[in-house]
């Protein structure tokens, strides 16, 4: 299908954000105008490079903002606006944030899916100085942020994936491309127009790139900050990705066609674009082959909550309910596995026996798991160090997460019989193995206990390591001993006991006495000594020579300690990125173990078995359970989940091809279809089953439709919804395909919804040729069975008890006898009247009265009985009650009252 063009000509890239207005900021050309002040002109010359970011301005201590930019954060970071100074006859708002504390308000922007351009000072006040009294410090942008793009453990969820993700075409080729700059993580693969939004449904990612060239429809309904940017030609991408990994060509990456390398060279641009002299070190893109996964279209994938509810909540998905990985790492890799389940039977295989040994070897499982629990997350520790972003407590997070590794490889080693999965995690660890000691070794020999986040903070090489340091080390703290000592010398020369030798950041060290021995140090024989610094209400400050001397010699021994370590820290770095590969493939592999292991203590726990997949058409459950609605109710101790069989075949030989399921709402139906779905989705992720025994033929597509919303930001009410995800069925499942339909039709009028769920109940089975589990309310369906000999009926069992209605939840043979629907209104507590009005309605109806003559039939029926429609006694009784005032009232009155009272009740 030829791609929809946007617009013949590029366009740069522009405000991404509905927050942001087009800035108010003056044209190039104002900075000549003689109000500008140097600096301002300054700022205006580089905000007009980032007209599409807010422009974090370095001023000494601080990021400060200014104009539009000003107005738009202060509101976001609901921060005082202030102004500075005058630009064209008006005030510049302006307002500010600490440079130490600007991680937090950098998060708030970023999640609120600003962009934010980090502009540092590179050069200070005395060299700006030198080249002129007037000259401007120099100021560079040195990093674009944005929500796709972040490395900093604050800004980053630690158990998801942040994608940045694109879709290029060339001619009529498609090709989808995403990475995650937090872990080196790059992918691509051959797409088309209809996928998209399902793959980008897959990722979730932090922020979608829109060439000019492609339409923002393509990707669907998504949470993902959309950013335009500028087209490039396949070429210029080439040349991009050869220069980035350093090779000559780009044959190198296995099978790129122009598309998929386009998709590559657009994200490796913006990457250029954003970390400037920073690049991350990306993994070099990996092919992915769609067809190896099974097809999960975004609607379905909300449908299911398999990530998020429909809320959008983490908590409750199915995710949140089998996740317990106990690294962080193992919790991305859990939910990868689970947005993208596999269509590839040996690979599915091998994940199922990975997971059996675990859980038949209990010991082992449970030293995994107790060794893994220490792992710090490589992956973005390491992306961090290959950006300069990085501190000494990722280069302990390295040498700690490879101890992990170390400690997993001897482990296994020592087991026996282990599938093939588990093999290949062991060789991903046993990788490079001296290389791995020695560089263990380092950084135990190196890194102190705790170190601190950021390498300026110094304190983070242990004592020993070197002999300089050591020695830097020494004389800093032979200094403060003296110091020390000094205290009580000056005590005794002076004879004042409260003398205390302090220290802060404006003053340095200096000596404290309380007020009222203050001038006495300021007149012979002290104030030869005693220079006087600073008065306060409660004491007065003073230094010496000699304690600014020692001061001075702390303050150097400091400045060479912190240089060494800063040096220490660059040459273990170093090491550390010289192993980026075999680092990242130990990451991995603890990740892929985490997961095994976690899923098979899930299995345990909850008592799930191994599912057998094969290459057949047959879905047999036995005993299935819900996970999420079962774990619900153990939580809430609300009752018992009661499993239910499925038995399906496409070939229709030992199971019908289409079960037409009817019951009652509350019944079970919803959570029973989804239940069946789920069991194929966690299957063939690689996971046990919630069920006594499950036999799933391959399914390359799973498709669900339970209830509708309306998508009024889109312009579909529910109806149209229900038929778009209807029609992306009937239109793409084939005979390997599971569909599940909890209701089709019912947003129209009764004889067209019939209709419409009718002829899509004879497609599925005779055209589609799916497994299919049907939900409906429309009894006549179920007449169906009569003709197709594929389609089974099945019904949601209850049973009246004492005029009321009991769910039994299970699943019984044949259709159901009623709707019932009219029980579930009354549990629901529609008024009394209603409910009788309507079941003099349901009576006429059933005697297949025609609607024409409905309204004379109930004409002769009185609508609500007098007593029906008036309001409870009881309510009278309450509203007078409350007006009554007992203490305002005579004896007369009070009396009057109780016969009101009485004649009310
Ligand atoms: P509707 O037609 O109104 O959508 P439904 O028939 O689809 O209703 P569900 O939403 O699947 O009904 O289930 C209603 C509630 O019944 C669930 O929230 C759950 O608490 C409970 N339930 C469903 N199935 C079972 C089961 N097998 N065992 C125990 N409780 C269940």
């Amino acid at each position: 299908m030829p791609l929809p063009r946007l617009k013949a000509s590029f366009h740069t890239v522009l405000c991404y954000n509905a927050h942001m207005q087009p800035p108010v900021t003056a044209s190039p050309a104002d900075k000549d105008t003689p109000k500008t002040t140097p600096m301002m002109a300054q700022f205006l010359q580089i905000k007009a490079q980032y007209s599409d970011a807010l422009l974090f301005y370095r001023m000494g201590d601080f990021y400060e903002l200014f104009f539009d930019d000003a107005v738009t954060a202060a509101a976001a970071l609901d921060i005082t606006l202030t102004h500075r100074g005058k630009h064209l006859e008006q005030d510049i708002p302006m307002c500010g944030v600490p440079y130490h504390a600007s991680e937090g308000y950098l998060e708030k922007l970023i999640r609120k899916g600003f962009r934010v351009a980090i502009c540092e000072q590179t050069e200070n006040p005395a060299e700006a100085k030198k080249r002129g009294a007037k000259s401007v410090v120099r100021r560079e942008v040195v990093r674009l942020v944005t929500p796709g793009t972040l490395s900093e453990e604050s800004l980053l969820d630690a158990r998801a994936s942040n994608y940045l993700a694109t879709v290029a075409a060339v001619g009529d080729t498609l090709a989808a491309a995403w990475l995650d700059m937090s872990t080196g993580e790059f992918g691509v693969t051959p797409t088309q127009a209809s996928a998209v939004a399902a793959l980008m449904a897959r990722l979730a990612p932090g922020e979608i790139l829109q060439p000019a060239h492609i339409e923002a429809d393509l990707f669907g309904q998504t949470m993902a900050v959309l950013a335009p940017v500028e087209d490039m030609s396949s070429n210029a991408a080439s040349a991009l990705l050869c220069d980035y990994y350093g090779v000559k060509s780009a044959d190198g990456f296995g099978d790129l066609g122009r598309a998929e390398t386009l998709a590559c060279g657009i994200l490796l641009a913006y990457m250029q674009r954003t970390q400037l002299e920073n690049m991350p070190r990306l993994s070099p893109p990996a092919f992915e082959n769609t067809s190896l996964f099974m097809g999960i279209d975004a609607a379905t994938r909300a449908n299911l909550e398999l990530t998020r509810t429909l809320a959008g909540e983490s908590k409750g998905s199915l995710l949140s309910m089998i996740d317990l990985s106990v690294t962080a790492a193992g919790g991305r890799a859990l939910a990868q596995r689970l947005s993208a389940p596999l269509a590839d039977l040996a690979s599915i295989e091998q994940r199922l026996a990975a997971v059996g040994f675990c859980v038949a070897q209990t010991a082992l499982r449970q030293d995994i798991r107790d060794g893994l629990k220490v792992a710090p997350d490589m992956a973005r520790a390491l992306s961090r160090l290959s950006m300069q972003r990085g501190g000494p407590r990722d280069l302990k997070a390295i040498g700690l997460g490879l101890q992990a590794a170390r400690y997993q490889h001897a482990r296994l080693l020592a087991a026996d019989a282990v599938p093939t999965q588990i093999a290949d995690y062991m060789r991903q660890l046993g990788h490079d193995l001296s290389d791995i000691d020695h560089l263990i070794e380092a950084l135990e020999a190196s890194l102190s206990e705790q170190p601190a986040m950021l390498a300026r903070d110094g304190g983070f090489i242990r004592d020993g390591y070197h002999s300089g340091l050591d020695q830097a080390r020494q004389m800093r703290d032979e200094s403060r001993r003296v110091i020390a000592g000094l205290q009580q010398k000056y005590a005794d020369e002076t004879g004042i006991k409260a003398l205390k030798i302090k220290y802060n950041g404006v003053l340095g060290y200096h000596i404290d006495v309380p007020a009222q021995y203050g001038d006495g140090l300021m007149v012979p024989p002290h104030q030869e000594a005693f220079i006087h610094r600073q008065t306060l209400a409660s004491s007065v400050r003073f230094s010496t020579t000699e304690l600014s001397e020692l001061a001075g010699e702390i303050s150097r021994a400091g400045e060479t300690a912190l240089a060494l370590e800063l040096d220490i820290f660059e040459i273990l770095s170093q090491q550390v990125l010289a192993l980026n590969e075999a680092i990242l493939n130990c990451a991995g592999a603890l990740a892929a173990l985490d997961v095994t292991a976690s899923l098979a203590e899930l299995a345990v726990r909850r008592n799930w078995v191994a599912p057998h997949v094969d290459n057949g058409f047959v879905f047999e459950v036995k005993g299935g359970r819900h996970p999420v609605v079962e774990a619900a109710l153990m939580a809430e101790q609300s009752g018992r989940f009661i499993a239910n069989d499925c038995g399906l075949d496409a070939t229709a030989k030992t199971a019908a091809r289409l079960t037409l399921l009817t019951g009652p709402n509350m019944a079970g139906k919803s959570t029973y279809l989804r239940q069946n779905a789920l069991i194929a989705i966690l299957a063939q992720m690689g996971s046990f089953v919630p069920a006594e025994k499950a036999h799933i033929g391959l399914v390359d597509r799973v498709f669900s439709r339970v209830g509708a919303a309306d998508d009024l930001a889109r312009g579909r009410s529910t109806f149209m919804v229900e038929m778009v995800e209807t029609a992306a069925i009937l239109n793409q499942a084939g005979p390997r395909a599971l569909v599940i339909l909890d209701e089709i039709g019912r947003g129209t009028a009764t004889f067209d919804g019939l209709s419409i769920a009718w002829a899509a109940v004879e497609f599925l089975h005779d055209g589609a040729g799916c497994r299919t589990l049907f939900a409906t309310h429309y009894h006549e369906l179920t007449g169906l069975s009569e003709r197709l000999e594929g389609l089974s009926n099945a019904s949601m069992m209850v049973r009246e008890h004492e005029g009321k209605l009991v769910f039994l939840h299970e699943v019984g043979r044949g259709a159901a006898d009623r709707s019932y629907g009219i029980h579930v209104a009354q549990l629901a507590g529609l008024p009394p009247a209603v409910i009788e009005r309507a079941r003099t309605v349901l009576s006429l109806l059933e005697e297949s009265r025609a609607a024409q003559d409905m309204v004379p039939a109930l004409d002769g029926l009185p609508l609500f009985s007098p007593q029906a429609i008036a309001p409870p006694a009881s309510d009278n009784l309450r509203e007078a009650l409350a007006t009554l005032e007992p203490d305002r009232l005579s004896p007369r009155e009070a009396l009057d009252w109780l016969y009101r009272l009485k004649d009310l009740g």
